[in-house]
């Protein structure tokens, strides 16, 4: 039988955790050893990354898109869905409102929308540089061609979530799509220079402890630089409208678990662990979170990016969202980063 204790010992003393160990420490339910795994993650990032909170400002420039992915409320099948495009001075507007209020990373993402060329990405991603923020894309599954010239154009970062590491399940929630093709893309962006973002989500239907366990060692195996971990929210306009969403709990184990694992990789505390609870920012920060993605869309679309519902911050204005946020780090005794938040590896170089 294993013991709690022991595996924590023994984590300590090798920084490892096999897959059992993972499984067991997911499966804690006593609230006194559940505070004890993310209090220990939170251990984990100070010593390996201090008091500093990154925040990053996310700019969803599109809902069109062509997949079809069944967790989604922007997939192609939607037809409720009123669909927007910002266009691209807008979406440099918004990028230079940010910078200026100190954001000092600009996440550009979109569904897959192939109405902006190529070269339309490239140009905004060099103009946000120009203004002297760090840029991540987060645009889906593109050609090789595409992330080539992005990253020439200067993009920073990278985020494609892996989802689940479950062949079957991937299959299941991705109708015209593979693990196979994400995870080469995913190398792909790394041999590019990319740094890389992934992650999963918790609590999709069908998806085990074990499964969640594999998660966290595929996040391993990639080291990736950044990874996000949401729950899963059922969006009532797709197949999966009347699932089970993640629960808090689970998301938080898991982003604990990982922080073990991943000692100096940014971990968001995500919007959506933010919409499926309310403290669920701050709860995340407290197990091993080292970043906020806040949502500087323009209000008017806000509610449009239905990736699912109830999404936090769906009205408030940037400004409102970066004093909010800045409280919260404040509140924790943290403080708010004022470095561009590179992967530790490039910060430290
Ligand atoms: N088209 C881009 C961005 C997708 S939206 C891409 O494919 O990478 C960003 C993330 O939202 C997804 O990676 C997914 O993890 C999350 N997401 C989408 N629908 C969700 C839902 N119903 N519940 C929770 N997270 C969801």
């Amino acid at each position: 039988m294993m013991v709690l204790q022991e595996i924590i010992n023994n984590y300590r003393a090798t920084g490892e955790l096999s897959h059992e160990e993972i499984v067991f420490l997911l499966g804690l339910e006593k609230p006194d050893e559940v505070g004890g795994l993310l209090a220990l993650a939170n251990e984990v990032r100070e010593k390996h990354l201090g008091p500093d909170v990154h925040l990053r400002g996310i700019i969803e420039f599109s809902n069109h898109c062509v997949r079809r992915c069944v967790y989604c409320g922007l997939c192609y099948g939607n037809r409720e869905l009123k669909r927007y495009r910002m266009h691209p001075y807008e979406i440099l507007d918004t990028a230079a409102g940010a910078v200026e209020m100190g954001f000092r990373t600009i996440v550009l993402q979109s569904g897959e929308d192939f109405h902006y060329t190529n070269d339309m990405i490239a140009c905004l991603v060099a103009a946000v540089k120009k203004m002297g923020a760090a840029v991540t894309l987060s645009l889906g599954d593109r050609p090789q061609a595409a992330y080539t010239s992005w990253k020439a154009a200067g993009a920073d970062r990278y985020l494609l979530k892996f989802e689940t590491s479950d062949t079957l399940l991937y299959r299941q929630l991705h109708p015209e799509s593979t693990l196979a093709r994400r995870l080469k893309n995913l190398t792909y962006l790394r041999d590019l220079g990319y740094q890389l973002g992934s992650g999963n989500m918790v609590g999709l239907p069908g998806q085990t402890i074990t499964s969640l366990a594999n998660d966290i060692l595929l996040m391993k195996e990639l080291s990736l630089d950044m990874a996000g971990i949401g729950p899963f929210l059922p969006h009532p306009a797709t197949p999966l409208g009347k699932a089970r969403a993640g629960t808090m709990e689970m998301t938080l184990k898991v982003l604990a678990v990982t922080r073990l694992l991943l000692p100096r990789t940014h971990l968001p505390a995500t919007t959506a662990l933010g919409s499926v609870q309310e403290d669920g920012r701050r709860a995340g920060l407290l197990a091993g979170a080292n970043v906020l993605m806040l949502n500087l869309t323009p209000v008017k679309y806000r509610a449009l990016y239905d990736i699912y519902p109830a999404k936090a911050e769906a009205t408030s204005k940037p400004q409102q969202l970066k004093e909010e946020a800045e409280k919260l780090v404040d509140e924790l005794g943290r403080r708010v980063s004022s470095g561009y938040g590179h992967a530790v590896k490039i910060e430290y170089q």
